[in-house]
């Protein structure tokens, strides 16, 4: 694929032109949910940001790897789970659940790791230990503690810097303003009613922070391309992921980081503590088309705010059946005998404007209007007679390619009920037989399938489909 793919650093404050460590392989890490309640629709902005990178990354031709981590063990699920009367994992759980629902409802593709941080203790402590021995820790009270005093490049990310008179000061919960810049904790000492591990650390549970480092090295490697989240995890959570790493390894952590801007109602961030929010399903019981959701999330380029209105949502919806009327008259309007009224330069700029936008930096705003001007013209010609055969497919392919980063086009149609039916029975006897280890049975039957223009996806939480447009 040619091009230049030009992402925004916060770490230099600079567009660059990306290259990954290793040649041709993308490595990227994105700050998952933490799954103690569903999440709202200003965390989805962010999660489709991180969809349309790593399809804009394989557009440029790279293989991805991906990692979402899931927090289930911080302050909010342990308390949540309190309240609920239940156990930490069985809590985490059920939105650990709703979350992979959220995901394919938007048609986000599945990372290829989904780690739960309660299953890396073991590298967390590991970690933790790597940087006692570089003199970096202490321990008050049985909790473990960064002294941000010994790592010189505290503040790079952020540009926060530690006040010299707070050396020793401290905090210990997960998330804190800038004015708390100050030794953060890494190992929490057991608290009565608290879940806790029997470590060489001491029985406790791990801090928030520590968790990204542990799972996105151990699954990645000490230094890796690019990290991402919310402009609200610049400070403190990545700088301290950058502590933490860098102050264990001594190896540069992160290439590219990138953040993407909150999604705003009525000028403030949506948050689950402001009570301003809307998760998705709030949304889709308001009869709301996921795909005009999808459409409104990823159309505001991610370093602008998005601020969520029904109104925007209205015209999303709109956007929506344009996109879908163009592609049934596609589908259904006669091969024309003529030449066809659609120039096949027309096709290549829009391949070219698509790239360039998308490349600028992921700009999803000049990429949807390079659509819509397609889609413009393509209805003109339509109107004057239909395209020829040639033009014909040589349009379908460059929607097809350019939907492989957008999904915003709907299946050519509704499964009815007892489609639904054939194809989770047809899922489960591939289950079995990957389950026995009859791959080319499990094979035969994923391309049966695409051959009713059925895909299937295996992510984390099992086998999902959807229709091929
Ligand atoms: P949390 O579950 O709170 O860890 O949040 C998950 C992700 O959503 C994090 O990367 C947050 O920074 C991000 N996030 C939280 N609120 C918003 C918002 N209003 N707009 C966009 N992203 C958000
Ligand atoms: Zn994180």
């Amino acid at each position: 694929m040619a091009g230049e793919l030009r992402l925004y650093n916060t770490l230099t404050r600079r567009l660059e032109t990306f290259a990954p460590i290793e040649p041709g392989h993308a490595r990227l890490y994105t700050c998952g949910p933490t799954v103690y309640d569903h999440v709202h629709i200003g965390n989805l902005r962010t999660f489709l940001f991180e969809d349309v990178l790593r399809r804009t990354l394989k557009l440029f031709g790279y293989r991805v790897t991906q990692v979402m981590n899931l927090t289930d063990v911080d302050d909010k699920t342990i308390l949540g789970a309190q309240r609920a009367g239940l156990d930490l994992r069985t809590y985490t759980d059920r939105y650990v659940e709703a979350f992979f629902e959220d995901l394919a409802t938007l048609r986000a593709e599945a990372a290829e790791h989904y780690p739960r941080a309660t299953d890396y203790i073991e590298q967390m402590v590991a970690l933790v230990q790597r940087l006692s021995d570089n003199g970096l820790t202490y321990t008050s009270a049985g909790s473990v503690y960064y002294r941000i005093s010994g790592f010189p490049g505290y503040g790079k990310l952020s540009g926060v810097r530690p006040e010299a008179n707070l050396a020793g000061a401290r905090v210990d919960s997960d998330e804190y303003e800038k004015e708390d810049a100050r030794d953060f904790v890494l190992w929490k000492a057991a608290r009565e009613g608290e879940p806790a591990w029997e470590t060489a650390l001491g029985r406790g549970r791990p801090g928030w922070h520590l968790e990204c480092s542990a799972m996105s090295m151990s699954l990645l490697g000490d230094s890796f391309d690019i990290h991402t989240g919310a402009v609200d995890n610049i400070f403190p959570h990545h700088e301290n992921e950058i502590a933490q790493s860098e102050g264990a390894t001594n190896a540069p952590f992160v290439r590219y980081w990138l953040h993407a801007e909150h999604l705003i109602v009525e000028g403030e961030k949506m948050a689950k503590s402001k009570g301003n929010f809307f998760t998705l399903r709030d949304l889709l019981a308001r009869g709301h088309d996921p795909l005009a959701i999808r459409y409104l999330l990823i159309s505001v380029p991610y370093r602008q705010k998005l601020n969520f209105t029904f109104d925007g949502l209205h015209a999303a919806d709109q956007a929506i059946d344009r996109i879908s009327n163009t592609l049934h008259r596609l589908r259904t309007t006669p091969i024309a005998t003529g030449p066809g009224a659609l120039p096949a330069e027309e096709i290549a700029r829009f391949r070219n404007d698509f790239l360039e936008a998308l490349g600028d930096d992921l700009n999803t705003a000049r990429a949807l209007a390079a659509l819509h001007t397609l889609l413009r013209t393509v209805n003109i010609a339509l109107d004057a007679g239909g395209l020829s055969g040639a033009a014909h497919a040589n349009v379908l392919a460059a929607l097809g390619e350019a939907d492989a980063v957008l999904d915003l086009m709907p299946a050519a149609a509704d499964p009815g009920p007892a489609d639904e039916e054939h194809i989770q029975r047809m899922i489960d006897e591939r289950n079995g037989a990957r389950a026995a280890r009859d791959f080319s049975r499990a094979d035969t039957i994923r391309d049966q399938l695409r051959e009713q223009g059925i895909l299937l996806e295996d992510t984390a939480h099992g086998t999902v489909w959807r229709r091929e447009r």
